[in-house]
Parts: structure tokens; C-alpha cells; sequence
């Protein structure tokens, strides 16, 4: 069996097609476009790349971004305060702290902060309540993206068994939650979990967010499952591959998502698609109160 191959780039693509007409339909009612400001305290080189992604896809779908670029010496009191002004400002509808932050300026200062109905990434402590309690809210991107790769596969979720590779809180735990308000059996494990491999073969969806290059051979995988590779790993000669051992997985799963070319591609859109639709929320409130 070869799997059939998760196109990412191309769900990107229609996905942002379908995020121009949105945005136009914004502009036509409101008279101005959705505001997005990324934050990102210099520091690291990764996330200098990532905010020029989210930027030029932004300017592609008519969204109105611009980049809050601070220095590495930047206090929590300044942190704080600019994340203060950004939720007040009413031509700003998402806001994005690009992570990781320096040492010193601990996430939880965003996390406390940044307006859940602006907060794009969800990584608010409401955000992460909302989807605890299975109430309508921001979620993490590559959550978001995640469930996108999904839904436009059509892979039913309900009564399958999902394995989710990874307990963090910006990807396997948000994820594993989602996929249980779907109605999916979802096993979650970790780095201390025993047995993987026996675990991993029962998955009829197997999502692996570790960070592990190459991890998951075709061993561990039950012939046909559906395969969902979040890892994004630099290897020292150069080169991108994500947790999944694509190759070898390929002539086993039934559907496979490549790296890169995968989840990757359909992330920033979601940031963008969460965007919109924080514009969206936030006129409805704005014609209801006034
Ligand atoms: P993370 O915070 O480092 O979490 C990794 C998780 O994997 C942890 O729960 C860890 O277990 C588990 N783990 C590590 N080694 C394991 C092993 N040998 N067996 C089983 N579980 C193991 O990473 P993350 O932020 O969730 O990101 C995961 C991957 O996704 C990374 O490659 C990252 O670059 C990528 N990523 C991709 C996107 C995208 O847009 N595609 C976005 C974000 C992240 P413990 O909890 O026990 O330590």
C-alpha cells in the first residue's frame, strides 16, 4: 500500500482564496480591514522568519498586520504594557506574541494579558478554558491546523481511536481535546509511556507532535491508519524532516501528511483564519452594544 500523500500546500492555498473573499466581505461591511499586530522580542532567529511568513500572508488576504519589533532587553512592565495598549486599540483585532521569549519575560505574562477575544493563537488562560469546557473560542494554530488537515481529508473522527504523540500545552494536550469534543477515543502519550509501539499500532489516526526526527517507522504504525506528522526538525546537514519516518510510513499508512509540505503550511493560515474571524466576533459585539 502507498498512502495517499496530505497535500498541505494545496489546502493552504484554497483556504487562502477563501480568506480573501472573507476579508473583502469584512472591508465592504466595516469600512476597514481586520488589524493584526505581531509582537516579537528579538532574540530568536526562527521567530523572525515565522512573523515575515504571518506578514506576507496577511498582505496576500487584504489583513491589515504590522510587526512590533523589541529589543532583547525589553522588561515585563513594557512587555505588559504594550500587550495593554494593543487590547484597548480598536484598529487591532489579533494580536500574536511570537514565542519563544527571552529568559526573563516569562509567557505567563502574555498568557495573563493578551484579550482572549483578540488572542489569536489561543494561548490565553481563557482560550485554554473555553476549550477545556468544549466552549467556542481561539485555538493554538497548529491545533487549528491540525483539525483543518482533517476535516478537508474527510477522515471521520467519530468512534475512531486517535493516538496523540506528545502532552504539550500549545499542541498534544489542546489537540487531544479537540478530538474528544469529535467524538474520537483519543490515547495521549508522552515521553514516559511504556510500549509505545503497541500503543501507536491500535491508532486508526496516529498524530505524532514530539520532536523527534524520524521517529515513528512503519513498525509502529496499523497498515492503513492515517498518519499526521506536526514535527518541524533542522537536521545539523541541513534540511527539514518532521517525527515521521516518511518513507518507511508511506507504504503503510493510508494517508500520510509530508514534511514539509504538511501541517506546517496550513498553520499561519490558521493564525490568519482565527484573525478574521476575531474581526467577525468582535463587530457583532461592538453592533450589539451600540
Ligand atoms: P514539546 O513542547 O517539546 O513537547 C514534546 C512532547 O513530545 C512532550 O510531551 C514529550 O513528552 C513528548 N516526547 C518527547 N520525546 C518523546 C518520545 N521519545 N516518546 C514519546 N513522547 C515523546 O514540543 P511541541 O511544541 O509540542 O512541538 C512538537 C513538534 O511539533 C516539534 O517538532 C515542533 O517543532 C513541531 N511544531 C510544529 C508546528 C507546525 O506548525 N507544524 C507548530 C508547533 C510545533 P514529555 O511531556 O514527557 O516530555
Amino acid at each position: 500500500m502507498t498512502a495517499t500523500i496530505l497535500d498541505g500546500r494545496a489546502m493552504s492555498a484554497d483556504l487562502r482564496v477563501e480568506l480573501r473573499t472573507d476579508v473583502a466581505r469584512y472591508l465592504q461591511e466595516c469600512g476597514h480591514a481586520p488589524g493584526l499586530v505581531i509582537i516579537r522580542v528579538e532574540g530568536d532567529a526562527a521567530s523572525g522568519v515565522y512573523s515575515k511568513a504571518i506578514l506576507r500572508i496577511a498582505n496576500e488576504i487584504g489583513v491589515q498586520a504590522r510587526l512590533e519589533l523589541l529589543p532583547a532587553q525589553t522588561s515585563p512592565d513594557e512587555l505588559r504594557s504594550m500587550l495593554i495598549r494593543l487590547n484597548h486599540d480598536h484598529t487591532v483585532q489579533g494580536i500574536i506574541v511570537q514565542m519563544p521569549l527571552p529568559t526573563h519575560l516569562l509567557q505567563q505574562i502574555v498568557t495573563e494579558t493578551i484579550a482572549p477575544e483578540k488572542d489569536i493563537d489561543g494561548i490565553s488562560i481563557q482560550s485554554a478554558g473555553h476549550l477545556f469546557l468544549g466552549l467556542p473560542g481561539m485555538l493554538p494554530s497548529t491545533v487549528a491546523a491540525v483539525m483543518e488537515m482533517l476535516e478537508r481529508s474527510k477522515t471521520p473522527l467519530e468512534g475512531k481511536h486517535v493516538v496523540v504523540l506528545g502532552r504539550s500545552n500549545v499542541v498534544g494536550k489542546p489537540l487531544a481535546l479537540l478530538l474528544l469534543q469529535k467524538h474520537a477515543t483519543v490515547t495521549i502519550c508522552h515521553s514516559r509511556t511504556h510500549s509505545l509501539p503497541s500503543i501507536t499500532r491500535q491508532a486508526d489516526i496516529l498524530v505524532a507532535a514530539i520532536g523527534r526526527p524520524n521517529m515513528v517507522t512503519a513498525e509502529m504504525v496499523r497498515p492503513g491508519a492515517t498518519v499526521i506528522d506536526v514535527g518541524i526538525n533542522a537536521l545539523p546537514e541541513g534540511g527539514i524532516v518532521g517525527d515521521v519516518d516518511y518513507t518507511s510510513v508511506r507504504e503503510v499508512a493510508g494517508a500520510l501528511t509530508p514534511t514539509p509540505g504538511g501541517v506546517g503550511p496550513l498553520t499561519n493560515v490558521l493564525l490568519l483564519k482565527q484573525c478574521v474571524q476575531a474581526a467577525w466576533d468582535q463587530l457583532r459585539v461592538h453592533t450589539q452594544c451600540s
